[in-house]
């Protein structure tokens, strides 16, 4: 109430912001005859000269009304189309980073080249958004000219290809004329790239799986201009992105290392508080950790393994992962115990809260424990598949710096692009009076009765040659209404959005004469129905009718084509008009307002006459379900007999109402979504920022110092807590520890003369810190810096990866828990924070081990396992097109194992030539193993 008494007072705030623009637009306007005076290569010079200015730091605001006004003219000179003033303010919304609703045919493809070059000029790249390859292609081919006038570059990102703009470029093919083939991180560097939010979001996703700098494609997210931004930031908006790929390993691996374990022999178990002196061969295959859960394998162990598994080599990188399954493995046997730790329960293995004893459906232990543990059970292993990368469109559009949209319909859904996205919504007037006839709703009792006066009013139409263009909420409802038409005779072609190029020549003649086009919501959206036809699209048509092929056709044959389809349009276009321009009928009404709206404005554009009258049922989805008995008694009071439609202001109200609540309950669910997503967003950010950091060459010394000391306290906590007596510290499981965490091992002596928790710690602190100095000299430091980024790289991967595993999971347990009167969302947001804290945990536990015992081998490339179990991923749409570069490098198995030495091939040998096992006496004399002592040097 007060709003509308407002409104009459000071007008809308719409009419407020546009006010406030018209003296810029006045300003742009005084400037248009200097420009006009300008030749090419002076109008070209401006765009240097701009951008001089935005690098010295004027104002963008200040060069706004020049750019606008060079871009215009520019677009005069190369296109033919100057932009109206309206365009102008179209282009100062999307500018002010908001949303600028302006109606379908006001020629959005245009206003978006003004802030794209402003935003350009500043040489981060703008990226305008399109909902399909087609489209992208199409603005950059058809704003092509106006860039490359300008002297800006123009990129275009296709799902399996990428362009930039170059009229020089010959290509027999007219679909593709000025598109060079590049290469995609070309296409990013291009001033402005065209591409659709698919392919933004899955390039963002995979360079975030590369492995090196050169191999990323994208630069810093700038500015974003979202074309139709409804369809793709609320409607797309409820399905993530995502990549997966096959889980790691196969789950036969885990089955057949599970055959293997209960044949391995137990040499020893650690038990808190008992000195037990830790001897390297002992009798048995691996020794127990109760307290930190871990297991280790002797010399013996590693023996055994390779002789079970038949692998002639353990330590041969290729066959780390088989480690890894057989530490597992012997985990899960001898540290999990079933009914205590976790119970199985149809078929399944659920973990049981340590803390509460209450089972923990969804949750998994990571790093392929849990696989073991399903193993060694004998039930199913879960998922072959697994998410690699994942984010939703809600969070991708957030990272850029700016952030515009433009659609003929956003208004509706102003609070859920304020509140998600902080984009305001700018509503710009049309440039023409719109005279479109919007007829009140009818309403039928059955679908059958609307369909038949749909059909009516289609045959009533066609008959004096009226276009129509008939829309339906589903390709279903598409074909049931052209079966219809097919009775009656009617000539008509359908749409259902799934060929944009083929469709997109269809719905450009639907304002043709007696054309009838039938079509669900995005089918052809983006392209412009003009009355009477599009002489482009008819052209082609007129040479395939030649014989003649569109897409070889020599310049003179288009044109000739082009002035014989003008012949024909103009003329109809006059007679389209004064049937009443395009009519539009609606088949039901959609969930939501806003793509009601949406086709509706397919009629009138730019002042053309036009209509549209929608038809709907009691037995439509939105009534039944939404509208309850309300609208039924309604019209039952109304006395609704068959056959005979209703018309009533009630009924269109309680219509209204039906799609305001199911707009929200939409916009809930997307909120849902994304209260979920920001939880993975924030870690996401840390994780994507660590790569980061490690691809740009950032040494990690001092990250790596400091973990090591975390470890350190962590190690000395655990067995030796601070203000425990010393004769009650447990020395044996210390170092046990020290020797599986940093392949360090203090003589017995030493710990002997020390009496305080400080001494003990300075003791440790000192022998790990010269065992990773020596580290250090032996592979010099340039070397050292690299393994360190090298490790943090793999491991971050593999474990990251691994806690989407556990994400997963995690998000399809939650609902199951019971929680009483808990809310699941604080419960996962809770759960995955620790999920997070342990892979932390987990990532410097495991690379500072690999760092303390990977072996490397130089001038010898071989394949990373880890690295290439990137290699099958797969996005909801496609493989990942490049394999990721294998290294030089060369690691060891991590685990817990004693330290390993990588098989030498050949086979080692001493220098006199005579072979040597890796267990042999050195054959220097030191008394030491061979392995310990010279391989390493010789394997170099
Ligand atoms: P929208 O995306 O807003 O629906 P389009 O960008 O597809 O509109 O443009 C619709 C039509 O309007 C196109 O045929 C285009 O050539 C025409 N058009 C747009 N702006 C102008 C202009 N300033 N002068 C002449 N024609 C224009
Ligand atoms: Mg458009």
């Amino acid at each position: 109430m007060i709003d509308a008494i407002l409104k009459k007072i000071f007008g809308t705030k719409h009419e407020r912001d546009v006010k406030r623009m018209m003296p810029v637009v006045a300003e742009i306007n005084v400037l248009e005859p200097t420009v006009q005076a300008l030749d090419d290569a002076a109008l070209r010079s401006r765009t240097d000269e701009l951008r001089k200015r935005v690098a010295d730091r004027a104002e963008i605001e200040e060069v706004l009304p020049e750019a606008f006004a060079v871009c215009r003219e520019a677009a005069r000179r190369s296109l033919g189309m100057r932009h109206f003033d309206v365009q102008l303010i179209g282009g100062m919304v999307l500018h002010d980073g908001k949303i600028a609703e302006m109606a379908t045919g006001e020629g959005k493809t245009l206003v978006a080249t003004l802030p794209a070059y402003l935003n350009a000029l500043s040489g981060k790249g703008v990226h305008i958004v399109t909902v399909n390859d087609y489209l992208a292609k199409r603005d950059a081919q058809w704003m092509g000219p106006l860039y490359h006038a300008l002297g800006l570059t123009v990129g275009v990102i296709q799902h399996e290809a990428s362009f930039t703009y170059d009229p020089a470029y010959a290509t027999p093919d007219i679909r593709m004329t000025a598109l060079r083939p590049i290469d995609r991180r070309s296409a990013y560097q291009c001033d402005i790239t065209y591409g659709t939010n698919n392919e933004f979001g899955f390039d963002y996703l995979r360079d975030n799986m590369r492995f090196s700098l050169e191999e990323l494609v994208q630069r810093e997210l700038h500015y974003a201009i979202v074309d139709e931004v409804d369809s793709i930031l609320i409607d797309e908006a409820r399905t993530p992105l995502i990549i997966s790929g096959p889980a790691e390993e196969s789950t036969e691996l885990y089955y057949k290392i599970d055959r293997i374990i209960p044949k391995l022999k137990r040499a020893a178990t650690i038990v808190e508080g008992k000195l037990s002196e830790i001897e390297e061969e002992r009798e048995g295959d691996y020794i127990v950790d109760e307290k930190s859960k871990a297991v280790s394998l002797t010399e013996q162990g590693i023996a055994s393994c390779e002789r079970l598994l038949n692998v002639d080599n353990l330590y041969d990188p290729q066959h780390i992962t088989i480690l890894h399954h057989v530490q597992q493995g012997l985990r899960a046997h001898a540290l999990y115990r079933r009914d205590v730790d976790y119970v199985v329960k149809d078929g399944e293995v659920i973990i049981v809260d340590e803390f509460t004893g209450r089972m923990m459906p969804g949750r998994r232990w990571s790093d392929g424990l849990h696989q073991a543990v399903e193993a060694k059970e004998g039930v199913r292993i879960e998922r072959e598949n697994q998410t690699l990368a994942t984010i939703t469109f809600q969070n991708y559009f957030r990272m850029y710096d700016k952030l515009a949209g433009m659609t003929g319909t956003a208004e509706t859904e102003a609070e859920e692009f304020a509140k998600i996205y902080k984009l305001d919504v700018t509503v710009v007037p049309t440039n023409r009076d719109l005279i479109r006839i919007n007829h009140p709703d009818v309403v039928y009792k059955t679908e059958r009765e609307k369909f038949n006066a749909v059909v009516e009013d289609i045959i009533k139409r066609n008959e004096t040659g009226q276009p129509v263009l008939v829309g339906t909420v589903s390709i279903e409802k598409s074909e049931a209404v052209s079966k219809l038409l097919k009775k009656r005779g009617v000539r008509h072609e359908v749409l259902n959005a799934k060929y944009h190029e083929r469709e997109a020549e269809i719905v450009a003649q639907a304002g043709r004469e007696g054309a009838v086009t039938i079509a669900t919501n995005m089918a052809g959206r983006g392209t412009d129905i003009l009355l009477g036809g599009n002489p482009d699209f008819l052209s082609k048509e007129i040479l395939r009718k030649k014989g003649i092929d569109p897409v070889t056709a020599s310049t003179e044959e288009r044109a000739t084509a082009l002035v014989e389809a003008r012949r024909i349009t103009e003329p109809e276009h006059q007679r389209v008009v004064e049937l009443g321009g395009l009519h539009i009928v609606g088949t039901e009404r959609h969930e939501s307002r806003r793509v009601d709206n949406q086709l509706r404005g397919r009629s009138g554009r730019q002042g053309d006459p036009g209509s549209s009258h929608f038809y709907l049922s009691l037995e439509d989805d939105l009534l039944r379900i939404f509208g309850s008995q309300r609208i039924q008694r309604i019209m039952e009071r109304l006395g609704m007999e068959e056959g005979e439609p209703i018309e009533h202001k009630l009924v269109t109200r309680a219509i209204a109402t039906a799609q305001k609540r199911v707009e929200n309950h939409n916009f809930e669910i997307r909120k849902h979504l994304l209260e979920y997503d920001d939880v993975m967003n924030k870690q996401r950010e840390i994780i994507y920022g660590m790569r980061r950091q490690i691809l740009d060459g950032e040494s990690q010394a001092d990250n790596v110092a400091e973990w090591i000391d975390d470890l350190v306290i962590g190690a000395l906590d655990g067995y030796a807590a601070e203000g425990a007596h010393p004769e009650d510290w447990d020395l044996g499981g210390l170092t046990e520890a020290l020797h599986r965490q940093f392949d360090v091992k203090i003589p017995a002596a030493q710990y002997d003369e020390v009496v305080s928790r400080e001494g003990l710690t300075e003791l440790v602190q000192e022998a790990v810190k010269q065992r990773y100095a020596a580290r250090e000299s032996e592979l010099g430091e340039e070397l050292m810096r690299a393994l360190e980024r090298h490790e943090m790289l793999i491991v971050i991967d593999t474990q990251w990866k691994d806690h989407l595993l556990s994400i997963d999971h995690l998000k399809e347990g939650i609902g199951l828990r019971g929680y009483g009167q808990r809310d699941p969302l604080t419960e996962y947001k809770k759960e995955a924070f620790d999920l997070f804290q342990d892979m932390v945990e987990r990532v410097k536990a495991i690379v500072v081990e690999r760092l303390f015992k990977v072996q490397v081998v130089r001038d010898s490339p071989m394949e990373l396992p880890t690295i290439t179990a990137w290699a099958d991923a797969q996005e909801s749409r496609g493989a990942l097109p490049s394999d990721p570069r294998a290294s030089g490098w060369t690691p060891s198995p991590g685990g817990s194992a004693p330290a390993p030495a990588p098989r030498p091939a050949p086979a080692p040998r001493t220098p006199t030539g005579e072979k040597i096992g890796r267990n042999d006496p050195c054959y220097c004399g030191s008394g030491k193993k061979y392995k310990k002592c010279h391989l390493l040097q010789d394997s170099r």
